[in-house]
């Protein structure tokens, strides 16, 4: 079967078409700029040479017809025609406590997701649209929404609920979901993997560390904490999101500075952060090349973030009840040695210690653990998209 594998943005789509008899992609790309000026399709077949094509892409129905073209191109396609598609796997953010797994769409599952906005307002309806878009050219292949926040629905309620009224909870659903779920899943499952023992009997904190950053605690296969709570605001310091802070700041900040929640939510979401603190940038490359040129900002915005880590990572062990394995994933979990170093600083009490040569490794699979460390460390590359693959054909199949 070949899946293909939708990401929707407000303004972007992503896509990457799977063989699943071996798992392979056969072509990947992305929409930009949709509803914009100068929007483009950028598509990359495999062993092929990436092709642009400019167009006016108002929507995001005119963009699933542009790559569906794309994909069936006699030139730069990789299939004969969009029959050939046997499902459409959706990465939905947000699923709240009505989706637990991956499901097929229906319209009773599309309302469900529409009864999610309220808790995702700019992640859900892009979501929606691109679903509708391939609905309505593809009205015979199978659907189905792979949620960010499943994986933690194994959550426990103690582990889930704030500290606030009850109320809160029943009235408007005000808890910990917790998001990246494809990716502590996959990363989480490759450990095992690696380590050549069953999940079932593993104790595992992923590290999810990108633009946007969670840790989550899985206990024999299952997520029983994660960082990110109602929003994917909580947790971590983040490229430009502040992570958890004293709730009581927001009214000091909306009597101080006037705020509207609108400014609020930009304050927290988009200026704060390794931005806010380093004042250099949201990307830890150009905030490492700070630090190392002496700007004392970002050196401490990288020693807040790594201080963060290492907090959660104790918290998690304490959560677990000790630690089989740590694993580093997504953009700077895969590619910063000295942040995984400097996190990894100081857990020697736990019986594990970063090997420096083996963790001399960028977006490669590797135990950077040293030989013979009780727990084991790794990084793992992420690959959100092969487990929507997987659960979109598992679902068409059964
Ligand atoms: P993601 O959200 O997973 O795509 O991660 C993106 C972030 O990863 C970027 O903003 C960078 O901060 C970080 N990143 C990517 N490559 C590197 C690298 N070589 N060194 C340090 N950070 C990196």
């Amino acid at each position: 079967m070949k899946v293909l594998v939708v990401n929707c943005g407000s303004s972007s789509l992503k896509y990457q078409l799977f063989d699943m008899v071996d798992e392979s992609v056969l072509a990947k790309g992305l929409v930009e700029r949709i509803g914009l000026e100068g929007s483009v399709l950028t598509h990359k077949p495999n062993g092929k040479d990436k092709v642009e094509l400019k167009a006016d892409i108002s929507n995001h129905s005119i963009a699933i017809k542009m790559v569906l073209d794309a994909l069936s191109n006699p030139v730069h396609g990789v299939i004969k025609s969009m029959n050939e598609i046997g499902a459409v796997g959706h990465r939905v953010v947000h699923g709240g406590e009505k989706f637990s797994d991956s499901v097929l769409i229906t319209p009773a599952v599309l309302k469900g997701i529409e009864e999610c906005v309220e808790m995702a307002p700019l992640h859900n309806p892009p979501n929606m649209l691109g679903i509708a878009a391939c609905s309505e050219i593809m009205p015979g292949t199978p659907q189905v929404a792979v949620f960010d926040t499943a994986f933690h629905q194994t959550m426990p309620k103690h582990a889930f609920l704030y500290g606030l009224p009850y109320e809160a909870y029943e009235k408007y659903g005000i808890r910990r979901y917790g998001f990246h779920g494809t990716s502590h899943k996959f990363v989480s499952q490759r450990a095992a993997e690696l380590m050549g023992q069953p999940l079932k009997d593993l104790r595992i904190i992923t590290c999810h560390l990108g633009n946007g950053a969670s840790l989550a605690a899985i206990k024999y296969g299952e997520s029983i904490d994660t960082s990110m709570g109602f929003t994917p605001l909580e947790g971590l310091v983040m490229g430009t999101r502040s992570g958890a802070i004293d709730p009581a700041i927001l009214p000091f900040l909306i009597k101080k500075e006037g705020f509207t929640p609108e400014q609020i939510d930009a304050y927290l979401n988009k200026k704060s952060g390794v931005l806010g603190i380093s004042g250099v940038s949201s990307d830890f490359r150009d905030v490492e090349d700070a630090a190392s040129h002496g700007n004392e900002r970002a050196k401490l915005a990288l020693q807040v973030f790594v201080y963060k880590v290492r907090k959660y990572i104790g918290g998690y062990v304490a959560a677990l009840g000790g630690v089989d394995a740590i694993v580093f994933t997504a953009g700077l979990g895969e590619n910063s040695p000295n942040e995984r170093a400097a996190i990894c600083d100081g857990l020697e009490y736990l019986g594990t210690r970063i090997d420096p040569v083996k963790n001399n490794v960028r977006g490669k699979e590797q135990e950077i653990s040293v030989d013979g460390a009780k727990v084991k460390i790794y990084t793992i590359p992420t690959n959100e998209e092969l487990v929507i693959a997987r659960d979109t054909k598992t679902i068409v199949e059964a």
